[in-house]
């Protein structure tokens, strides 16, 4: 039997909307072959930017489409910063993510659950005496 693994940000989104989403400002200059639209970030400093919405109290990515816990997406998602694609949920690799969790509290959803112990289908018989 397959098993389909869910990506549990489609159903998430807190981190987008709890941290600030900054980056090395190139990153939204297409001239510069920058892939994040510019229209939807804000120079913070010389040499940083952010994501619009997610600089400031209360933060919140532009680009999170719908409401946190229930089904969201990345309305620029192949287009992402390198910190949207380089932070990982929980567990993706065999580690908890305390920014995960802590984003994931900050908006009353508890952590990912780790991987289920592992329990043999079948135990295995004692040996016949
Ligand atoms: S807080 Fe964790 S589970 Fe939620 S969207 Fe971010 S990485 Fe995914
Ligand atoms: S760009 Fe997309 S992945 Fe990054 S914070 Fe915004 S909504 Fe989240």
């Amino acid at each position: 039997m397959s098993v389909i693994a869910i990506n549990p940000c489609l159903n998430c989104g807190a981190c987008c909307a709890y941290y600030r989403i900054s980056f090395y400002w190139a990153e939204a200059a297409p001239e510069l072959g920058g892939t994040v639209p510019p229209e939807f970030t804000e120079q913070l400093t010389s040499t940083r930017a952010a994501m619009k919405g997610t600089h400031g109290r209360n933060p919140r990515c532009v680009c999170l489409a719908g409401a946190v816990g229930e089904p969201v997406h990345c309305a620029i998602y192949p287009q992402r910063p390198g910190a949207c694609r380089e932070f990982e949920y929980s567990w993706k690799n065999g580690q908890p993510n305390e920014r995960c969790d802590q984003a994931r509290a900050a908006h009353g959803l508890p952590p990912l659950p780790g991987p289920a112990p592992v329990t043999p289908d079948h135990p295995i018989a004692p040996e016949a005496a």
